[in-house]
């Protein structure tokens, strides 16, 4: 199903020009409307008329985070603030948030967005759509919500936590379809364990919706099993909206970038420079359709590559790989560099593995990873717990190439943040 089938199947050629003609006004309105790009243009020497075709992108200076924080909270803004009718932040780890504003207008083209993913995995005005997200400060509670009010289904904003009511909401309301973080998911598929509740005869649940965290297939297949329904992956961040950058398809093989919202690069995140199709690298993302607050060439950090075979749905937008990590995320252990997500991909596709884990880093060469086991398995025998033990961690030290100490936990004993999961712990002081 398509919400919005003309631009959705737009041709390439059609596409690509209306991409050309919406950066080209972009350049100009933020040269001559926001503070920060006026100086940043000014001294890179970079002039917007200098953009003469799509490859001209290439010219444009970057916008990192940094510079978010740096002209924090209004350097970025390119109307007056009486224009603004919403602001949303993300916090990184330290430091002041990344401060985004939003006019009505771009409130209305980001549920627009998101109409499109919903529809496009088979939302209809009959479903009843849970959002499991924060509603605040985070985009993923009300960006979602306008989207899937749009599509004329009940919207139950649940926000994230006290699982009891979730769950009554759920069953008493016949919730359809949920939007929820990783974490949360396995979280809740364990809470109906320990109930002795099986999901998939006590909800009407047909599909979810996971973002705002990295995952993987495992935990996808993980999830849909438990739960006994689609998972689809949804990609976005608060500098681009928020959620509905880019969304998968019934086909559930990469998500659809909006690409005549955004216009997406893979660069190498050490020389910048753009990466040939289907390569992997950092995703570099330029909103052509924001008001309030446009962002060229931003550094998002994501590593993905960009699918090039057409989709069987028929849409045009390309697609993006899962992601695999980000380039700040990475570790490096006895010289190795390791992502967290190759370390959940190994545990989830594990037998007798539980849903949470946790990474701590205690020194240059030692890597712990405490892992949450079945209740079957951790009452199991002493040879049965030392078997799984030895597996976890020869399948580990195939993958990441460095031996890792294995913690075996009882389920559900590990700390659940609320909002995003907080994997790593890094007490290395270096
Ligand atoms: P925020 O701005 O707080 O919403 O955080 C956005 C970041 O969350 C992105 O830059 C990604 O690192 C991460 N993220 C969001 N959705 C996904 C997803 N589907 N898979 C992996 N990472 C994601
Ligand atoms: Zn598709």
């Amino acid at each position: 199903m398509f919400w919005d089938p003309k631009i959705e199947k737009l041709s390439r050629e059609k596409l690509e020009k209306l991409q050309l003609e919406r950066l080209k006004k972009t350049l100009q309105y933020v040269f001559s409307r926001s503070p920060f790009y006026k100086k940043r243009f000014t001294e890179k020497k970079f002039r917007p008329s200098m953009v003469k075709s799509l490859d001209g992108l290439a010219r444009v200076p970057f916008t990192y985070i940094d510079d978010l924080r740096k002209n924090y909270p209004y350097g970025l803004l390119a109307v007056d603030k009486s224009e603004t009718v919403r602001l949303h932040t993300s916090s990184g780890t330290t430091g002041k948030p990344k401060a985004i504003f939003f006019t009505r207008d771009d409130i209305g083209r980001g549920a627009d967005l998101i109409a499109r993913c919903l529809v496009m995995t088979g939302v209809t005005k009959k479903d009843v759509l849970q959002n499991m997200m924060s509603y605040g400060l985070f985009t993923g509670g009300l960006v979602m919500h306008y989207g899937a009010e749009k599509v004329g289904a009940l919207v139950i904003p649940a926000g994230i936590g006290n699982t009891d009511r979730q769950l009554m909401l759920m069953q008493d309301f016949g919730t359809t379809s949920i939007h929820i973080t990783p974490s949360y998911a396995l979280y809740i598929a364990d809470v109906f364990e320990k109930k002795g509740l099986d999901p998939r005869k006590e909800l009407k649940l047909k599909r979810a919706y996971m973002g705002a965290e990295p995952h993987s297939e495992e935990t996808r297949r993980k999830i849909e099993s438990a739960f006994g329904i689609d998972v689809y992956n949804s990609y976005g961040l608060s500098e681009m909206n928020g959620p509905g950058v880019a969304f998968e398809c019934q086909y559930k093989d990469g998500m659809h970038l909006w690409e005549d919202h955004f216009i997406m690069e893979i660069i190498d995140p050490v020389t910048g420079r753009q990466l040939p199709p289907g390569q992997e690298g950092e995703l570099v993302l330029t909103t052509l359709c924001r008001v309030g607050m446009p962002i060229l060439r931003y550094r998002t950090k994501d590593i993905t590559r960009i699918i090039t075979a057409p989709c069987r749905c028929g849409r045009t937008h390309r697609r993006i790989a899962r992601i695999t990590g980000r380039s700040d995320d990475m570790f490096i252990i006895k010289g190795v560099n390791i992502f967290p997500q190759q370390i959940e991909r190994v545990l989830m596709g594990i037998k007798g593995v539980a849903r949470n884990y946790l990474i701590q880093l205690e020194s240059y060469d030692e890597l712990i990873v405490k892992v949450e086991i079945q209740k079957r398995s951790f009452d199991g025998s002493v040879d049965h717990m030392a078997g799984l033990k030895a597996e976890i961690e020869g399948k580990l030290r195939a993958e990441l190439l460095v031996r890792p100490k294995i913690e075996l936990h009882e389920p559900g004993s590990l700390p659940v943040s609320e909002g995003k999961a907080k994997r790593v712990i890094d007490n290395r002081k270096l």
